[in-house]
């Protein structure tokens, strides 16, 4: 056997899953297709670590978020990777927001998120006079991060540790052998090699549908672009937490909401647009008159001519238009084989939990 465990993808996934797995005996290869780690998904998000307030109770977003949101303040911690725990309101502007936010609380309690209370029109204004809400879900626990030290650390980590990676390194085919599996790559150049591995992890993102598909999986991705806006550094200093409405009663995203990088930089997003399946990341400034609308009701010192494009991101969704809520799907379809998919919102956050459990699976402790 070439290799002990390969992991396909570097993004936040797959780098967590090597830092956890290898042991400085396992061969383990980290395949990224890109000329470098991290410029997948994980390098357009919120960056957000996310306390685990809004996913349905028992499932594996709702339990990982929570167990990773730990894992990680204590990684940044310890390694010095940015990260502010500096907390977010979820707010309702009328009062039958007031009702969901009650269910939210209700939900967040039930998932162990601990640390949540209401706020009322008075107790929000003492901490944020500068938005306009009727009551509001404060969650002290959810933070930001520097999404880029995180995944570097991570990979440092895995490389202490034995683990290597190959850059420009396509999985194109994947095959059951009689132990493990044969890999097929492809580098820039067209060219290809194929090596044995005992176990596979599928960590490809927005392309982990594709990978399962080489082993007879039938997963079905579905795109969904979110678009963000930013808002005039002359605003800074104006909101000191993440400020979120009431989210989408169909779970697809958490409404456009503001957000805040460690540098105080405020943005708005991101929407939700289902897309083709092609990784455009323009985002059209026709967007900008409804980003203002939605925003400026809890917002209101913004401008119109405070906002334009920013960035976007594109989740990889499991949920088509109009479906259902859809869990993470973290299973060892074939022995030694597992998938990632649908590791849309919280992944960043559980992203060490995702990593504990896919140990877990590898070393035969449990198979979903
Ligand atoms: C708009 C948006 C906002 C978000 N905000 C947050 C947030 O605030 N907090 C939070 O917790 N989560 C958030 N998320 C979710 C989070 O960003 C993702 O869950 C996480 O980044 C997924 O990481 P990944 O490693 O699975 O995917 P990726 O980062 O995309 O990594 C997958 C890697 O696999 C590689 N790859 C694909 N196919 C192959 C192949 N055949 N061979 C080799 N390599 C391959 C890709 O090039 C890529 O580098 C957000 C997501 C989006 C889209």
């Amino acid at each position: 056997m070439d290799a002990d465990v390969t992991i396909i993808g570097a993004g936040i996934i797959g780098l967590a899953v090597a830092s956890e797995v290898a042991d400085g005996k396992k061969d383990v290869y980290i395949l990224e297709k890109n000329g470098s780690h991290g410029m997948g998904i994980s390098s357009r998000n919120s960056e957000v670590v996310h306390a685990g307030i809004y996913y349905p109770a028992g499932s594996l977003k709702a339990t990982l978020c929570v167990e990773g949101r730990e894992l990680l303040y204590e990684t940044c911690a310890k390694n010095k990777v940015p990260c502010r725990r500096l907390g977010k309101l979820i707010i309702a502007t009328t009062e039958h927001e007031m009702d969901e936010v009650g269910r939210l609380m209700q939900n967040a309690i039930r998932n162990g998120v601990g640390s949540v209370s209401l706020l009322d029109a008075a107790e929000i204004s003492r901490i944020e006079p500068n938005i306009k809400a009727a009551g509001a879900l404060y969650s002290p626990d959810t933070g930001i991060l520097d999404v880029h030290s995180l995944m570097d650390y991570y990979l440092h980590d895995a490389r202490m540790r034995g683990a290597e990676i190959a850059y420009s390194t396509q999985v194109s085919a994947i095959e059951k052998a009689s132990e493990g599996y044969r890999i097929t790559t492809r580098n820039n150049a067209g060219e290809y090699f194929e090596f044995a591995t005992e176990k596979v992890v599928n960590a490809a993102g927005l392309h982990s549908d594709t990978v399962a598909g080489m082993i007879g999986g039938e997963y079905v991705l579905h795109y969904c672009k979110g678009d963000y806006f930013s808002i005039s550094n002359v605003k800074k200093g104006t909101v000191n937490r993440l400020i979120y409405p009431v989210p989408e009663k169909d779970h697809v995203g958490l409404g456009v909401h503001l957000t805040l990088d460690l540098n105080g930089r405020m943005k708005l997003g991101p929407d939700t647009t289902y897309i083709d399946r092609t990784e455009d990341y323009r985002v059209p400034a026709s967007k900008g008159d409804r980003f203002y609308e939605s925003a400026v009701r809890f917002l209101p010192f913004i401008k119109r001519e405070d906002i334009v494009p920013d960035m976007s991101g594109i989740r990889p969704k499991l949920q088509g238009p109009g479906g259902g809520f859809r869990d993470f799907i973290i299973s060892e379809d074939l022995p030694g084989f597992v998938n990632l998919v649908g590791i849309e919102s919280p992944g960043l956050t559980a992203a060490p939990a995702i990593a504990r459990r896919v140990k877990k699976m590898l070393n035969g402790v449990t198979s979903r």
